[in-house]
């Protein structure tokens, strides 16, 4: 018999499993590049919208407030109150979603965008239109998710 084809299973002995060297599909064509660039400006653009976006959201409580003029004894305290009410209305989720979005826009500016954070390897376009400031392959985020369901009890 010829030799067996070995069946490739990771781990030995329970060790963690290192991260797996995967080949990386990579736009390689001039013209795949500069769609792929042309996309990702586009993607660009949907992000600074949505910075913009959630700004404005965060501050429209300053519009609404009263005129500081209504409460002259108050200034250095409205001011006060104005900052800590933005802060507030930027909590949470929108919070979160603004640095993931600033650290899209960073990435982009420096060119480092649409890399995955774990293989290295290029995220798909379509996926990063979907998902403009995910930082994983879909690969990796699957994998990532499998592995969570395995370690949560
Ligand atoms: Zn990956």
């Amino acid at each position: 018999m010829p030799e067996k084809k070995k069946q490739h299973k990771q781990n030995k002995s329970g060790a963690a499993a290192p991260a797996k060297k995967k080949k990386c599909k990579k736009a390689s064509t001039e013209k795949e590049v500069s769609e792929r660039q042309r996309r990702i400006l586009e993607i660009k653009k949907t992000l600074v919208q949505q910075k913009e976006q959630l700004l404005q959201e965060a501050g429209s409580a300053l519009n609404t407030l009263p005129d500081e003029n209504a409460f002259p004894d108050m200034g250095d305290q409205a001011t006060a109150e104005i900052d800590r009410n933005f802060m507030l209305r930027l909590r949470g989720r929108e919070q979160r979603l603004l640095k993931k979005i600033e650290l899209a826009l960073e990435r982009i500016d420096n060119d480092t965008y649409g890399v995955c954070d774990i293989c290295g390897c290029e995220i798909g376009i379509r996926r990063l239109e979907v998902r403009p400031v995910t930082t994983m392959c879909i690969e990796c985020k699957t994998e990532q998710e499998e592995e969570e369901k395995v370690i949560e009890p």
